[in-house]
């Protein structure tokens, strides 16, 4: 993501993170290299197929290990030689019962991790002619649900690093409906705090600090239960929480943490100079979910929510986002187009924190 305020400087030391995962599997750098690696659809099929068998084809029916058979015209399907029963490469994933090209959502995947800003579903729509917006929608959408790993850990439990805390009105849609209406969103956020090495190109005004890991949740409302309950989600115990000093944050000590709250927060030169990152943090977002989204439902809001996250938190390593996306992405379900019109998908956050 391109974070302002957060640049040049070098890629610090990756911690956990997926991006190593699948080590053995190339990932692109440039449209030339995607050309080369997934020239058409047997190639991407071939290497879906890495992603989810790494040590080989297991036929989900008998178990059966071995070579499958592969048919020529039908890249997706896989036949087990023992019970011969078809598998789809595609079935367990956000891409399962989808008619649109391998080669499709592999472009959709690059180009939302590997893109500093990501793409709008027009924008998607038209770089890869697809014929209907609702398509480029949904399959966006269901890329975002491959954004959030199923086994997310919490952020912070660091020593010599600490976590600010922080929650903001974020703007939901409010083109044609007038003026004076809005539908903004109570947001909150985590984000750890992280100091350069001295002897480093260091920004003054921030003091060498920099936004390490941040977690984002949509939240109803900004009483103690809501935003503590957020911090237990989102945040490992132990971990220093400096927030400003609304009392929804009081109970933070009871529950493990330690806590310092700044005074008299609605000071500009205060919140800078103690909440420094947290506030780059929502500027960046609200910039981004209004210059390339125009501002987005509240419905779907923690889904844009996801996919900031996603590209954050892996903002040095863009191109290995794009197999850290399709790896998550072979793991986990998606909405269905009906799903995501009707409420019923429930847009996953960071350790159900939002209950
Ligand atoms: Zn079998």
């Amino acid at each position: 993501m391109g974070l302002k305020g957060d640049s040049g400087m070098n890629a610090p030391t990756p911690i956990l993170m997926d991006i190593d995962q699948h080590a053995a599997l190339p990932f692109p750098q440039s449209l030339p290299e995607f050309q080369r690696l997934f020239p058409d659809d047997a190639a991407c099929a071939e290497y879906l197929e890495k992603l989810r068998w790494g040590d080989g084809f297991v036929c989900p029916y008998c178990d059966a290990t071995g070579e499958p058979f592969r048919i020529a015209t039908r890249p997706g399907v896989l036949t087990c030689r023992k019970c011969r029963r078809q598998t789809g490469l595609t079935v367990g994933t956000v891409m399962e019962r989808s008619h649109t090209p391998l080669s499709t959502w592999f472009w959709a995947s690059y180009l939302v991790a590997s893109q500093t800003p990501g793409m709008s579903a027009v924008q998607f729509q038209r770089q890869l002619g697809i014929a209907r917006y609702e398509t480029a929608f949904q399959i966006l959408h269901k890329l975002r649900a491959g954004m959030v790993r199923p086994d997310q850990d919490r952020i912070g439990g660091r020593a010599n690093e600490h976590v600010e805390v922080d929650e903001g009105w974020v703007g939901g849609r409010t083109r044609g409906e007038g003026r004076g209406i809005h539908h903004k969103v109570l947001v909150a956020c985590a984000v750890e705090v992280r100091h350069r090495k001295p002897g480093t190109a260091q920004d003054k005004r921030k003091d060498g600090r920099y936004a390490g890991r941040v977690r984002l949740a949509v939240t109803v409302d900004r009483s103690a239960k809501s935003l503590c309950g957020f911090v237990e989600g989102a945040v490992a115990p132990g971990t220093l929480i400096v927030t400003d000093d609304w009392s929804g944050y009081t109970g933070l000590r009871m529950r493990g943490y330690e806590h310092h709250a700044i005074a008299e927060c609605g000071d500009p030169e205060v919140t800078e100079e103690f909440l420094p990152i947290i506030h780059l943090v929502f500027a960046n977002l609200k910039t981004w979910l209004i210059g390339i989204h125009h501002g987005v439902s509240a419905q779907h809001l923690q889904a844009y929510l996801n996919e900031f996250t996603f590209r954050f938190n892996r903002r040095f390593y863009p191109f290995n986002a794009f197999r850290s996306l399709l790896g998550i992405a072979g793991e986990v379900r998606a909405p269905t187009y009906a799903e995501l019109y009707s409420g019923d998908w429930a847009h996953p956050t960071c350790s159900g924190c939002m209950g």
